[in-house]
């Protein structure tokens, strides 16, 4: 049998019923659409991928600013270090020579004075631009609250601030005491300039595994426009502040794996200011990597991280 005749003895097909192209065409739209499905979550996933990759590129090169400026930083430091030595004894050598003269110890003294606020600088300077490695050791949370209080005590008498301090949960961490009473310490400064006569407050409490340690105050709190600059080093709003103090914050809080943001408190929330929270990992969490994640806690509360 040829081709030919084979083909003209098949039997005809089936007309197709208007239910199978119903159901044919169903079919089709399904699978179209979950095509169109997919595709969106890859588009999505795709934009998210780019932002992270994005966000990831700006801070490797805010690193390597900051490690650039931190280098210039650090050498004039300790250029102006030794010739501010000299600059203190001849001031001291002054005043005891112009005991008798209030007028010359008066000025030997304001000489003093400055050399200090210069020497204060300098050390920040360092403190920021210095490699930052933590002793750490088990410490109680209350402690290192504790001690930061008594670092701000005269600050905060002066001013007329009242303090409270709130610890829900005392519990014992690795860490570096002395960093982080400086970290908390620079934090009530900050709150208690804010603030004045008003009101600052600690609390600290054990989210998951990690510790959140709070400084929320009732001053004016940050200009929204600026929220995301405080934590660059040498930016600073004040007549004589330095724009360190939440730079070295930041560095001490990133080198023990935590992260710092910050938000000004909703209306009704008191107190009414700024709201800076660190959390550092605790347990097994501890030891892991560094300031990067600083994103998750600012884009979860609303909050600006310092990274
Ligand atoms: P400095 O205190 O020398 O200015 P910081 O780095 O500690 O340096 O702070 C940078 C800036 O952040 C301050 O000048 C101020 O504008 C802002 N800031 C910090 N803490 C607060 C706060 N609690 N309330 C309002 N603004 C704050």
């Amino acid at each position: 049998m040829t081709a030919a005749s084979t083909l003209l003895a098949a039997p005809a097909a089936e007309p197709i019923s208007q239910t199978q192209l119903a159901g044919a065409i169903a079919a089709y739209t399904q699978i179209t659409q979950r095509l169109q499905e997919s595709h969106d979550r890859l588009a999505r996933e795709v934009a998210r991928l780019r932002a992270e990759l994005e966000s990831k590129n700006r801070e490797l090169e805010r690193r390597s600013r900051l490690a650039a400026l931190g280098q210039m930083a650090a050498g004039m430091a300790h250029e102006i270090r030794n010739p501010l030595g000299g600059i203190a004894l001849y001031a001291s050598l002054l005043a005891s020579r112009l005991m008798q003269d209030a007028e010359g110890a008066a000025i030997a003294t304001r000489i003093a004075t400055g050399v200090d606020r210069l020497n204060a600088l300098v050390n920040d300077i360092l403190a920021f631009a210095g490699e930052i490695q933590p002793q750490k050791r088990p410490i109680l949370l209350s402690a290192v609250l504790g001690e930061a209080h008594e670092l701000a005590r005269g600050r905060l008498e002066a001013a007329g601030t009242r303090l409270s301090i709130r610890c829900e949960c005392d519990v014992e961490f690795q860490g570096d005491a002395h960093l982080l009473v400086r970290a908390i310490a620079n934090l009530l400064f900050n709150a208690c300039d804010a603030a004045g006569e008003g009101v600052v407050a600690i609390t600290a409490a054990q989210v998951g595994g990690e510790l959140e340690i709070s400084v929320a105050d009732s001053g004016p709190g940050v200009p929204a426009e600026l929220l995301d600059r405080i934590f660059n080093p040498f930016f600073t709003t004040k007549d004589r502040g330095t724009g360190l103090g939440l730079a070295i914050v930041h560095r001490i809080v990133e080198s023990h794996g935590g992260r710092i943001a910050v938000r000004n408190a909703p209306d009704g929330q008191e107190p009414g200011g700024a709201h800076f929270v660190i959390r550092l990992p605790t347990g097994a969490a501890q030891g892991a990597g560094t300031g990067n994640e600083s994103a998750g806690l600012g884009a979860a509360a609303g909050f600006s991280a310092g990274a």
